[in-house]
């Protein structure tokens, strides 16, 4: 399998995550069947289950995808717990 090496450009929409590009925060590395480069933070969000605004800031509820404004409290808590 070759990839193309597309250096600072994002492999999902293949713009440029260089710095002072605008999308140079929040880049991850990342790589596809075709490229490898930089994922942007905004092929990296997802679609809430709850609200369906995209968002970077997401957790799995028992199989769902939910923002950190969709959160219940207990929901919370138990988040708390797991990370201590
Ligand atoms: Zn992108
Ligand atoms: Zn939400």
């Amino acid at each position: 399998m070759n990839t193309v090496d597309i250096g600072d450009h994002c492999v999902e929409c293949l713009q440029s995550t260089a710095m002072g590009s605008g999308k140079f925060v929040n880049r991850v590395p990342a790589g596809n069947e075709k490229y490898d480069g930089f994922m942007c933070a905004e092929c990296q969000m997802i679609e809430c289950d709850r609200c369906d605004e995209l968002t970077l800031e997401y957790n799995t509820i028992n199989g769902e995808w939910v923002c950190d404004d969709c959160l219940t409290d207990d929901e919370l808590l138990e988040l708390l717990k797991e990370d201590t």
